[in-house]
This record gives structure tokens, sequence and C-alpha cells, in this order.
């Protein structure tokens, strides 16, 4: 924050950058658009224009829309998004894999579906469910160390046949943590030496009290593998959705989540976000984390080209600088210099985090001193 260029100075006082250069040779200083000045020539120039200084602190510079509360009467039902969890092996790689191939069935999927780290189902009255495929407490415990909790419901995933273990253990504790309410699929009940009720009976050792024994976490037998009870699976989904309301505005800037993102070769950063309010239009000027861009193309879950994605629906975004991390907020700003700026000030702030955990060295140790 100490220096800005003269081509951004122009930008922010809505000046021409000619005009700067002018005035800068005028004072005897011979600058070119791209060049950066210290704060002092800054001031002295916009005071020079007319304009007011407001020095900004490091908490102007950075966005925060955690206050900006979207009023009642623009909010509308969206989607629940539900996350999988569960002991490995025990059948959530399956049960995604089922949903969406029975979506897939019904035809409404199109045949191809594409791994982006999440996907849409729409049930039979049209009504759509948002499925985090990224399964595992990995992904989920991650996004909420950054602040970011995405998900609505967990489908605990427990094996007939195995009954609970560390990690569903683990993923009952993350839960309870998170507060997001859960539904328990009770899976593999096809084969012969499956007990649903030790399932049932081991939960209430951890205070999950299932419908069918009297409490009100439901529960669902299901095999992912033959297919059984699906339906049902989803059925509970949808009345765990009407209990919560689960509402957004999508008539704003959007927000999103990053659920995923990488570098690929050709298309180069491209995240996987799930839009949490407003809707994401392409052409939109976006920060995500530390990285900035502007939204090229959108693609949805099957492959295809979108131009607007509404709460809850994951789309690829392409067009972004650099590759954010899983758990990063997406968030539209005004112009391209604002979205650059605030991406430098947050890589700044991560690049301080990176040296001060780094050993001291007795002169910074003078200097944090004096
Ligand atoms: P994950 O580690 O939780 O993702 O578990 P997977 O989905 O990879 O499943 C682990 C193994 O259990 C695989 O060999 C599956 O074929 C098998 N499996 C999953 N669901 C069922 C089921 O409902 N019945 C039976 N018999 N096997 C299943
Ligand atoms: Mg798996």
């Amino acid at each position: 924050p100490e220096s800005i260029t003269v081509g951004e100075l122009a930008n922010r006082m809505a000046e021409k950058a000619a005009d700067l250069v002018k005035a800068l040779f005028k004072m005897g200083m011979m600058v070119t658009v791209n060049q950066a000045i210290d704060q002092d020539t800054a001031e002295l120039l916009v005071t020079e224009f007319g304009h007011n200084i407001k020095r900004v602190s490091d908490s102007d510079i950075d966005i925060d829309t955690s206050t900006d509360v979207d009023a009642d009467e623009t909010l509308k039902s969206r989607p629940p998004v539900v996350t999988i969890m569960g002991h490995v092996d025990h059948g959530k790689t399956s049960l995604l894999d089922a949903i969406r191939g029975a979506a897939v069935q019904t035809g409404e999927a199109g045949g191809i579906t594409q791994h982006i780290g999440a996907y849409q189902v729409a049930m039979k009255d049209k009504s759509k469910i948002t499925f985090l495929d990224t399964p595992g407490h990995e992904a989920f415990t991650e996004m909420r160390a950054r602040g970011a909790n995405v998900t609505d419901i967990v489908v605990l995933v427990v094996a007939a046949d195995d009954g609970l273990k560390p990690q569903t253990i683990e993923a009952i504790n993350h839960t309870k943590a998170a507060g997001v309410p859960m539904i328990v699929a009770i899976n593999k009940i096809d084969k012969p030496e499956a007990k649903p009720q030790k399932v049932r009976e081991e939960l209430l050792q951890h205070e999950i009290i299932v419908e069918d024994m009297g409490g009100d976490v439901q529960d669902v037998e299901v095999s992912a593998l033959k297919k059984t009870n699906l339906d049902g699976l989803l059925d509970a989904i949808n009345i765990q959705a009407e209990i919560l309301e689960l509402k957004a505005n999508p008539d704003r800037a959007a927000e999103a989540t990053v659920v995923e993102a990488k570098l690929d070769k050709g298309r180069g950063p491209v995240a996987t976000v799930l839009v949490q309010r407003g809707t994401l239009k392409v052409g939109d000027v976006i920060v995500v984390g530390a990285a900035s861009g502007k939204v090229r193309a959108m693609l949805d879950d099957h492959g295809k080209q979108v131009k607007e994605a509404g709460p809850s629906v994951p789309v690829e975004v392409l067009g972004l600088g650099a590759v954010p991390s899983a758990g990063d907020q997406l968030t539209v700003v005004e112009n391209e210099a604002r979205a650059r700026e605030v991406a430098t000030y947050r890589q700044g702030v991560l690049d301080k985090k990176r040296t001060t955990t780094a050993p001291m060295s007795l002169e910074t140790m003078f200097a944090s001193k004096a």
C-alpha cells in the first residue's frame, strides 16, 4: 500500500492516466503509466486534481460481505447442499455414483457426466439436490477451517456389515461441531451379514437417536450396489431440506465458495465453485482468495456452457489468473483494478504469514522490538 502505479491511481480517481503523467511532469517527475509512485506524491496529485484524500486502512482494502445481509423479501428457496461422509469402504463413492447414475437414467442429466467436484440431481417434482462430490472429512474440515460452511445436510454412510468405525465417529463429531443436521444411510443391506439394527444401537452410544429408535435423526436402509431405496434417501434429504427452509437472494452480485481448483493444461486455472447467494454471470469481475480475473466461461456439471449460475448451483469457472484453494470465497467486484488490488493485498497477507512462521533472524527480532 506504500506505492501505486499512475494507471491504477488514475483509475481510482476516474481521471485520464495521461493527465496524471502531465501533472507529474509539471511537478518535475518523468514517469510512465505503469510506473509506481510513492504515497506522498500520490496524495499531492489527488489534491492537485481537487479530490479528497481518504487514507484507507488495510481492513478497507479487503472485502467483508459478512455484514451485508439480504432483506427477507429478497430471499427465494434454494436447493440443499449435501455432503456424504463415513468410514473408508463403507460406500460413499458408490452411493454418490448410484444417485448420479439414477439421475442419468431418468434422462435429465443428458448422459455425459463430468467430474467437477459437485453435481445436482433433479427430483420428480423438479426440485434439486446439490451433492458435493468430494467425499470425506478432509474437504469438509478444510473448508470449515477456512470459515466456509457450504454443507446444509450431512449423509452419514455406515456399512451394515461393519458398523461404526473410527472415521464414522470422526464424521459424527465434525458434523455435530458444524451444527449441520445428519441423515444416516445404512448401506450394504444386500449383504447377508448386514446388521442394520446393530448400527442403530451403536449410534445411540454417540447420542445419535434415529427415528426408528424414537429419535429425530432420519435413518434409511440402502444398497448402493443394488441401487435399493435410493428414492428413500432422496426423500429423506428433501424432508430435511424443507425443515431447514433454505433460502438465498438470487438477484444480487454473486458470492460463492471454491470446492475444488486446479491448473488445467489447456484452460488455465479452473475453479469449481458453489454459488451461495446472488447469480454468477459470464463477464463478472471476480476475486477468489488471492486470485483475481474475469469469468470467461462457466461449465455446469455436465460440461455444458452456461451463462449464469444461481444459489446452490455448482459451476466450473474459467478466467482466473491463479489457482485458488478449496474453501476460498469468490466475490464479484466493480472492476479489474479493484479485483487486482484485493488479490494483491491478500497475497501480501499470505506472504507475510509465510515469512513470520519462518525462524526469526536477530535483525528482525530487534526490528520488532523497536
Ligand atoms: P468409499 O471408500 O466409502 O468411497 O467406498 P466405495 O464406494 O469405494 O465402496 C467400497 C467397496 O464396497 C466397493 O468394493 C463397493 O463395491 C462396495 N460396496 C459399496 N456399496 C455397497 C453395497 O451397497 N453393497 C455391497 N455388497 N457392496 C457395496
Ligand atoms: Mg471413495
